[in-house]
Order: C-alpha cells, then sequence, then structure tokens
C-alpha cells in the first residue's frame, strides 16, 4: 500500500503524490499529514493517517493492510498473526466455492450465494475456520432455520449446501454429519370444493372469462399442463363430448409413456368449448396467451389469481430472485404478499377430477385409462381421499 502527501502542483492545484519509499531518495520536501487509499464499498477512498514522520506511516500503512487482510478472510488480527497456513477460514473456503461454482445457472449460483452467506452470518463469527465446522455447528444451523419456519424440503436443500461446501474441503461424509430432515412424500390432495368454488366465484365476479375457462377446462378433461398447452380444436370431438390427447410431431410434443388416450368432458365444459369455438382466438389452440403463442404460464397465472383472490394459505416460504440483469438479488417471501402458494398447483386440478371420477363410481380401470397411466399402481396412487363430509351418509349406514 503506497503512501501520499498532499501538494501543489504549478497550476497551484493540490494533488495526491505518491510518496517514493526507495532507498536512497530525498525526502527532504515531506510534510505531515500522509495519506493512504484503499478499496471500501467498491470505492477508491482516500484516508488520511495519524502519523507524524514517514517511519510512522510506514507502521500505520502496515497495520491497516494487515486489518484488511484479517478482514478479507473472515479473521481476528490476532487469529491472523497466528497464521496457521493449515487452517483455511470459512469466509475465503466459502468464496472460493462460489467461484467454482460461478458457471452454474444464475440461479442455483444466488441460491448458493444466499444460503452460505445466511450460514456464516448465523455463525456470527464464533465460528471462523472450516475445520470448525462440525455436527454442532451444523446442527444449530438446523435448529436456526426450524425456529424461522422453513419447510423440511428447504431445510433439506440448505443444509446440502452447506455440506458440499464441507465436502469440497475434504471434509468425508459430511452429509452424515447432521441429521437431515425427512420429507414426507407429497400425498395426493384434490382441491376442496371450498377452495374451487371460491376460485371461480372471484373470477366470476372479475369478469375473468378467459381465466375461467381454462381452469375450468384443467378441472373438466383432467389434462397433463403440456397436454392442455397443445390442445387442439382438432381434438375434440363435440357429439361424444371427448378430447383426444396425442403427440404432436410438428411442434416437438410428446404424450407421456407415449400413449395417446381419449378422455371424456363433462357436458358443461363441451357447451362451453362450442361457444369458445365460436369465437375462437386461435385457430389450432384452443388456449393461447395474450399474445396469441402457445401459452407457457399457465401455473403462474394461477398463482397470481389466487393471491389477488385472497386464497393464499399465509404459511408458504421462499426465496425469489428480484431485480433486473445486473442487480439480481435473492429475497425472502411468503405467500400473504406473493404469489407463491404451493396450495395452488396445475396437478391438483387433475388429481381432483380423478377423485371425483372414483367418488361417483367411475369403475378404476376406466380411470387408468382417462388419466394416461400405464399402471393401476399409479392411478391408485394418485386418488385422494375422500372428505368426510362427502362419506357422511355411507359412515352412518355402515
Ligand atoms: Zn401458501
Amino acid at each position: 500500500m503506497a503512501i501520499y502527501t498532499r501538494q501543489k502542483n504549478s497550476a497551484g492545484q493540490w494533488r495526491y503524490e505518491r510518496v517514493n519509499t526507495g532507498k536512497g531518495r530525498n525526502r527532504a520536501n515531506l510534510e505531515p499529514p500522509f495519506y493512504f487509499r484503499h478499496a471500501h464499498d467498491g470505492k477508491r477512498v482516500w484516508t488520511q493517517m495519524r502519523a507524524t514522520s514517514l517511519s510512522a506511516a510506514k507502521a500505520e500503512v502496515e497495520t491497516v493492510e494487515t486489518g484488511l487482510e484479517a478482514q478479507a478472510k473472515g479473521l481476528t488480527v490476532a487469529e491472523l498473526a497466528q497464521g496457521d497456513a493449515s487452517r483455511l477460514p470459512l469466509k475465503m473456503a466459502i468464496e472460493k466455492f462460489l467461484d467454482l461454482k460461478r458457471s452454474k445457472a444464475p440461479k442455483t449460483v444466488a441460491q448458493y450465494t444466499l444460503v452460505l452467506n445466511q450460514f456464516l452470518g448465523q455463525m456470527r463469527g464464533t465460528v471462523r475456520f472450516v475445520d470448525q465446522v462440525r455436527d454442532d455447528v451444523l446442527d444449530s444451523y438446523k435448529r436456526f432455520l426450524e425456529k424461522e419456519g422453513f419447510a423440511a424440503r428447504t431445510i433439506r436443500n440448505r443444509l446440502l449446501i452447506v455440506c458440499f461446501l464441507l465436502k469440497k474441503n475434504g471434509v468425508a461424509n459430511s452429509t452424515k454429519l447432521v441429521e437431515m430432515p425427512t420429507i414426507e412424500e407429497e400425498i395426493p390432495d384434490p382441491y376442496t370444493r371450498e377452495q374451487l368454488d371460491a376460485l371461480f366465484e372471484y373470477l366470476d365476479r372479475g369478469g375473468l372469462k378467459e381465466e375461467k375457462q381454462r381452469y375450468k377446462f384443467f378441472l373438466g378433461s383432467s389434462l397433463r399442463e403440456r397436454e392442455v398447452m397443445f390442445a387442439e380444436w382438432d381434438d375434440l370431438d363435440f357429439d361424444k363430448g371427448t378430447i383426444r390427447v396425442h403427440g404432436k410431431k410438428d411442434v416437438g410434443f410428446t404424450v407421456k409413456n407415449h400413449e395417446s388416450r381419449i378422455v371424456p368432458l363433462p357436458t358443461d365444459l363441451v357447451e362451453a368449448l362450442k361457444e369458445r369455438y365460436e369465437k375462437r382466438p386461435h385457430d389450432r389452440w384452443i388456449f393461447v396467451s395474450e399474445s396469441g403463442k402457445l401459452e407457457g404460464h399457465f401455473l403462474r397465472k394461477l398463482k397470481t389469481l389466487a393471491l389477488r383472490a385472497g386464497l393464499n394459505c399465509g404459511r408458504c416460504r421462499t426465496t425469489v430472485t428480484r431485480g433486473s440483469y445486473d442487480h439480481k438479488r435473492r429475497a425472502e417471501v411468503t405467500c400473504k404478499t406473493d404469489n407463491i402458494c404451493e396450495q395452488w398447483k396445475l396437478h391438483r386440478f387433475r388429481k381432483t377430477r380423478a377423485t371425483r371420477w372414483m367418488e361417483n363410481g367411475i369403475p378404476i380401470r376406466n380411470i387408468q385409462k382417462w388419466l394416461g397411466h400405464r399402471s393401476l399402481e399409479t392411478t391408485m396412487v394418485y386418488l385422494g381421499l375422500t372428505g368426510v363430509d362427502e362419506l357422511r351418509s355411507k359412515i352412518d349406514a355402515a
């Protein structure tokens, strides 16, 4: 780090002038105060020193350099002075790790950065070297995440990222150091009548016809998201009240398991589709985006509608990427304020339809065929439990 003084130049302006501290230099006109400059928050800033002689200024600059070096490594000056080269400071390990991962997807890099900085911040300076991160440290991080109310899946993902960091730094079996939260297999849960009534009432109230037709179609047809995306008018048989699901080579659409099928639609949906056909927004596709292209945002639009309708549960939390390309940052949000509620999923329409088929006595082999499942076992897992209210008369009769 160089030392400077302030000198007037020939034009009478004050300038910082670098002091040449090499041997045998003439320093006759060196007058305090002395200055140095260093980077602070991405800017180069000047600092005036207390030193009144050049030798004192040299000593002061050395102290500052040591302090900055310690800061960069996340250590105290004393720890830096102990200087055990075999111990890797945690802060440095994280920076190195993030640098290694820089070519991953921006979303992944942002997530790694958020999690590792959260982990580091959580240690509040008590853990400064990688070799100090043992089972108790991981467990306390886990407890912190639990206290913050994060979902088991999120906690598991964050612990795994810290474990990857340890693994990269030679810690064997890092994932065994902490007991990972168990994640329940997702059990099929259809929408309740109340949920769907509330959604469609909101769409009616707001005159959101297009949105209503879209999600009535998801519900009535049981089709998968991409199957709805590529559903075309030619697939419909208005007389029989069915839709044919099949691959479309020209647009690269294939059906899961390559099994084409014909699915019956409820009569009120067929009627609504007939009406829609008269004023069809696109000659081929049943549903298109506002710009007349294939609709790719069925889910995001559903989640936004649910938020506006006040139908989010209020308990979901996640991290989202905010900001423009250069200023991306991760922010923690809840479904009270953002369209991230886990309750609202396109797949639940499909589960709802399947469960209602079952409840109304449709043979399970038909349901399997209509859902396009290869095995009956998949269909069995798929069907939701019928609610107690719906089963009340049967419970009482049993
Ligand atoms: Zn929610």
